[in-house]
C-alpha cells in the first residue's frame, strides 16, 4: 500500500505517555514509556524518533506513511498557537511551542488537546457518546478528567482549556486543591481525596481494610465486594457527593447521558444508586430524567482513541 495512510497518536499522562500506531481505523502498535523520560524538550524528540523507527523496522513500514499526529496533554494548552503553557505534573514544558516544535522535529502535522478532552472525543467518535448532542465525560481517577460534548463536538472553550470541571469550587470551606483553588470537586472526588475520607472515617468503624497496609479505591472495591459494611458505606457516601456535583453540571447543561470512566468508575454497580437518587433529590425536574448515566465503553484507551481521531479529523470535522 501507498500514501499516507498510518496516524500517530498519543496519550501523555502524569506516569506513563502511551504510543499508538493506527492503521485500517485499528490500534495496530502500541507502547508505553514512563513520562519522568520525556521531562525535557531537549530529550523527547530523540527518544520519540527512536521508538518510531523501531516500529517502522520491525513492521516494515516507511514513517513517511504517517499522515498526522493527535496528542492529548495533560495541561494547559492554547491550541490555536500550538503552545503548552504549562503541565502542572511534568516540568520543563513551561510556555513551550509544542506544535511549531514537533513537526519541525518528526516531520507530520501534530494536532494538539487537552487529554481530558481526548477521552471525551474517543467516547463520542466510538464509544457511548456517538450521536448524542449533549454529554458531560468524566474520568473518575486521581484527580477528575472532565470532557464537555455540545452540539456533538467536544467543547473547547476559546484555547481548549475549557472544561476543567474538576476545578469547580463545591465548598467555600474547603481545603486547598493542587491548582491552587480551595474546595474544588477534585479535592473530594479524586481518589486523593476520596482515601484521605475512607482513612479517617475508619479508625472509628469496623472493617477489613485496617489491615491493609496500603489502602488504594482497588482495596475498597474488593472490600465492598465482600460485603464489608464500612466499604460499602463509602462507595454510598462516593455516589452522594458525584451525585451532588452533577446536580449542578445537570442543572446547566441539561445532558443526554453523564459517562464515567477512569479506575474509580470500577465501582460503578457500588456508587450508581445512590448517585442516581441524590441526582433526583438535587438536580431540577425534570432534567434529572432526561439524563441518562453509563460507564465509559473504553477502559484504557480512550486517550489513544481519541488522539487518534483528532489526528484524523483535525480541529475542524469532529
Ligand atoms: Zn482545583
Amino acid at each position: 500500500m501507498t500514501g499516507k495512510d498510518i496516524f500517530l497518536a498519543i496519550d501523555w499522562g502524569g506516569t506513563f505517555l502511551k504510543i499508538g500506531i493506527f492503521r485500517n481505523s485499528r490500534l495496530w502498535l502500541r507502547e508505553n514509556i514512563h513520562s519522568r523520560s520525556l521531562s525535557s524538550p531537549a530529550g523527547f524528540y530523540p527518544y520519540f524518533k527512536n521508538i518510531l523507527s523501531g516500529f517502522a523496522q520491525k513492521h516494515k513500514f516507511s514513517l513517511g506513511r504517517i499522515k498526522s499526529a493527535g496528542i492529548g496533554i495533560p495541561g494547559m494548552l492554547d491550541i490555536n498557537k500550538g503552545l503548552i503553557y504549562y503541565l502542572p505534573n511534568i516540568k520543563g514544558w513551561k510556555n513551550y511551542k509544542f506544535r511549531q516544535n514537533f513537526e519541525k522535529n518528526l516531520g507530520m502535522p501534530v494536532f494538539i488537546d487537552n487529554d481530558a478532552n481526548m477521552a471525551a472525543l474517543a467516547e463520542l467518535k466510538f464509544g457511548r457518546a456517538k450521536g448524542v448532542n449533549t454529554a458531560i465525560c468524566l474520568t473518575l481517577g486521581t484527580g477528575i478528567g472532565f470532557g464537555l460534548i455540545i452540539g456533538g463536538r467536544v467543547y473547547r472553550g476559546c484555547r481548549a482549556s475549557a472544561a476543567e470541571g474538576g476545578h469547580l469550587p463545591i465548598d467555600f470551606n474547603a481545603g486547598k486543591c493542587g491548582c491552587g483553588s480551595y474546595g474544588c470537586a477534585e479535592v473530594f472526588l479524586g481518589s486523593k481525596g476520596f482515601l484521605a475520607k475512607v482513612k479517617s472515617e475508619m479508625q472509628v468503624r469496623k472493617t477489613v481494610l485496617k489491615k491493609e497496609p496500603v489502602l488504594t479505591p482497588y482495596k475498597i472495591y474488593e472490600a465492598a465486594r465482600h460485603r464489608d459494611k464500612f466499604a460499602l458505606d463509602m462507595w454510598e457516601y462516593f455516589g452522594r457527593i458525584l451525585g451532588i456535583y452533577l446536580s449542578g453540571l445537570v442543572n446547566i447543561f441539561n445532558p443526554e447521558k453523564i459517562i464515567l470512566g477512569g479506575g474509580l468508575s470500577g465501582a460503578y454497580n457500588f456508587f450508581i444508586d445512590p448517585l442516581r437518587k441524590t441526582l433526583q433529590q438535587r438536580a431540577m425536574f425534570p432534567l434529572y430524567r432526561q439524563v441518562k448515566i453509563s460507564r465509559a465503553y473504553f477502559a484504557e484507551d480512550a486517550g489513544l482513541y481519541g488522539a487518534y481521531a483528532l489526528a484524523k479529523n483535525g480541529y475542524e470535522n469532529i
